[in-house]
């Protein structure tokens, strides 16, 4: 504390005329005696006045024994000095800081201006008794000066301690929860300080570092080149290193750090070492996943680049002004253009036909506006031009996609010239086939329609014949013309037969909805008579409705049935069974017998037109099956037989629940 109060023993008559004295009289000889006891006693506070002359300093001097004599002259010499004291509190005295003024300063220029001021009392005068009572008034003067001087030290240097401690804080906080981990090492590598981070990254416990050497915890294989490290970097006296080191964790981890050793020297020996490390395990992790992920990358690139060169398809990049930036060896090949000629060209000047060149532009633009194309990711077939100015056809699908914020529209195309050259001939095939077979339905129908005629009248005029009791005709000749009668009789039956089969009709608009329980049993009550003779056993699931032709559906029914009884064994009783289960978007429809049944070998060969398995016991034209596999093609269904010799056949329908029409009629 600066004393407020001027004490009193200070108030003295003779100080204020010995300082008069000497300011008039010895000035000089005191600012040289003051000078030379400074020097002599090495005051500290003199290194902040190197940089002044011999004469700059003299002047410095002079200017504060002037100020002092004055002022005790005066009588505000206390006042000046507090006013010294309070610029050094407040840190504002030029060129010295607050904190560079210490204890051995205060001494050592106070005693040496008191010892200078007291010098010069046998020059002023030769009374003991004066000379004492002066002596002992510099003497209080000094020691209150001094009291002053010491008391604003010992604030001072109270305040900076405070500060340094409340700094040190600071940096073992900053230190302690530093995210980096961070060491510091004594001259041989023993660890002193640990931070919180280096602790819990690492997983040890304070206790378990006490004493042990910083290697101690590098991955044993690498301690010894960093051992080397250290010792090289402290040879050269170099102040850090910036390293990688491979620590083991507690639980036997390794974890990889990076960062910077520094030394600290003193007197030219190593004095410590302090370790700023950053953990970049997940770095490294990241960087190797980073790395696998490229090659996984690289890799599948060029397995794409691959795929894309020997595609078996063409395969074209465009932008969206068109211009080719792909162009693979397929796309050589169906085009004629080499890959370098077609790079950079634009797509509409090369393999679009001109015809088709503004509806491409135009989509290609359509789609950049409103994002919407009707071709895109759809398979399409187009007209397409080779270099050689030949148009083709080609399938073209196109998808689009982005890349870099480019947009891109990728085409995979494959000629299908061949195919379409094959469709065509095809197509007039076929419609060379239907045309040849209406004309054949057609020409069968004519011919059977004017064989019936003649064939009538062999019938009546035979049976009148055969019927007519006197007609005069011989045994021989009636058997003649009993044969003529029956086979006249099997010619209208087969004529009948070929005049259905020529007669099935495909017309879409005769598909009704048809309840198979009501074809049924119309067929079994026109069955009624031979059922009867034969006294077969019928028995039949519940059968569906389908859209079909319904006389189509009687004629197949009648056919199946009617074969079923008709192919059984006199001795035999026929038992035939009717099933029906869903199957697709339709039914089966099972008719099974206990007929006679018939090789494998027969299985498609019944459904031809007069193709007959039991010719000479059983009577029949051949075309029954025949007919029902029309009749269940045309309804969009299948037909097919399955036997046994002696134990029956089972004869599968398929029939679609719903009748789809077709463009153009079946062949
Ligand atoms: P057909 O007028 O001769 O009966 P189909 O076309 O109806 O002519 O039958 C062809 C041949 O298939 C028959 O001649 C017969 O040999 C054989 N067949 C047809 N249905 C049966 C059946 N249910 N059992 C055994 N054989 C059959």
């Amino acid at each position: 504390m600066l004393p407020n109060e001027t004490p009193d023993e200070y108030k003295s008559l003779y100080l204020k005329d010995y300082a008069s004295f000497v300011f008039q009289n010895k000035l000089e000889d005191f600012v040289s005696a003051y000078l030379i006891n400074i020097h002599t006693n090495k005051v500290p506070l003199l290194q902040f006045f190197s940089h002044l002359s011999d004469e700059q300093l003299m002047a410095a001097a002079r200017e504060g024994i002037v100020r002092l004599l004055k002022g005790i002259e005066n009588g505000n010499a206390i006042d000046d000095v507090k006013e010294n004291l309070r610029q050094w509190k407040l840190n504002l005295i030029p060129n010295i800081p607050r904190d560079a003024i210490s204890l051995k300063d205060i001494t050592l220029i106070y005693s040496a201006q008191k010892l200078s001021f007291q010098s010069f009392l046998p020059y002023y005068t030769t009374e003991v008794a004066v000379a004492t009572q002066v002596f002992s008034e510099i003497d209080l003067f000094y020691k209150q000066v001094q009291e002053m001087a010491l008391g604003i030290l010992d604030i001072i240097t109270k305040e900076e301690y405070k500060k340094r401690l409340e700094s040190d804080e600071k940096y073992r906080n900053l230190f302690d929860n530093a995210s980096d981990l961070i060491h510091i090492a004594d001259t041989s590598g023993r660890i002193l300080y640990v931070n919180n981070a280096w602790l819990s990254t690492l997983g040890y416990k304070p206790i378990e570092l006490e004493g042990k050497h910083i290697f101690g915890f590098i991955k044993p294989e690498e301690a010894e080149h960093y051992k080397a490290i250290r010792q090289k970097a402290i040879e050269e006296k170099q102040p850090s290193i910036s390293t990688r080191i491979n620590f083991i964790k507690a639980d036997g981890q390794e974890i990889t750090v990076e960062g910077s050793i520094n030394y600290k020297y003193k007197d030219g020996e190593l004095d410590y070492s302090t370790a700023l490390l950053h953990d970049i395990t997940t770095n490294l992790t990241h960087e190797k996943q980073i790395q696998f992920y490229l090659h996984r990358l690289a890799d599948q690139e060029k397995n794409l680049r691959d795929i894309i060169e020997n595609a078996p398809d063409g395969v074209i990049v465009i932008d969206k002004d068109n211009t080719i930036i792909l162009w693979n060896p397929k796309s050589e090949e169906i085009f004629g253009w080499h890959k370098e000629e077609a790079i950079g060209k634009k797509i509409t000047e090369i393999i679009v036909p001109p015809a088709l060149r503004a509806a491409h532009t135009g989509g290609v633009s359509r789609f950049m506006l409103t994002k919407q194309a009707k071709i895109l990711n759809q398979t399409v077939e187009v007209p397409a031009l080779h270099k050689n100015g030949d148009q083709f056809y080609i399938s073209l699908t196109v998808s689009h996609s982005t890349q870099n914020g480019k947009d891109l529209f990728i085409a995979f195309l494959r000629d299908i010239s061949k195919q379409k050259k094959n469709e065509l001939e095809l197509e007039n095939k076929r419609n060379q086939l239907e045309k040849s077979n209406k004309e054949l339905e057609q020409y069968a129908w004519l011919t059977s329609h004017d064989l019936k005629e003649p064939l009538r009248k062999i019938l009546t005029f035979s049976d009148a014949l055969l019927k007519k009791d006197d007609n005069g005709l011989t045994e021989h000749a009636f058997s003649y013309i009993q044969k003529i009668n029956s086979s006249a009789g099997r010619m209208k039956s087969l004529i009948e037969a070929v005049l259905a089969y020529s007669n099935v009709s495909t017309d879409s608009d005769l598909f009704v909805e048809t309840d198979l329980n009501a074809i049924l049993k119309g067929v079994l009550d026109d069955l009624e008579i031979i059922i009867e003779t034969k006294n077969a056993i019928i028995k039949a699931d519940a059968l569906p409705v389908v859209e079909a032709i319904p006389i189509q559906m009687t004629q197949l029914f009648q056919n199946l049935i009617s074969n079923s009884i008709k192919y059984t064994k006199s001795e035999k009783r026929p038992e035939i069974r009717i099933c029906c289960k869903p199957k697709l978007e339709g039914f089966e429809i099972m008719i099974n017998d206990n007929g006679i049944g018939f090789e494998k070998a027969y299985y498609d060969k019944i459904f031809q037109v007069f193709q007959r398995l039991h010719n000479r016991s059983y009577e029949g034209t051949g075309i029954g099956l025949a007919l029902c596999k029309k009749i269940a093609e045309t309804h969009q269904g299948t037909i097919h037989a399955e036997s046994e010799v002696g134990i029956g056949s089972t004869f599968i329908i398929y029939l679609p629940e719903k009748h789809a029409p077709v463009n153009s009629p079946a062949i």
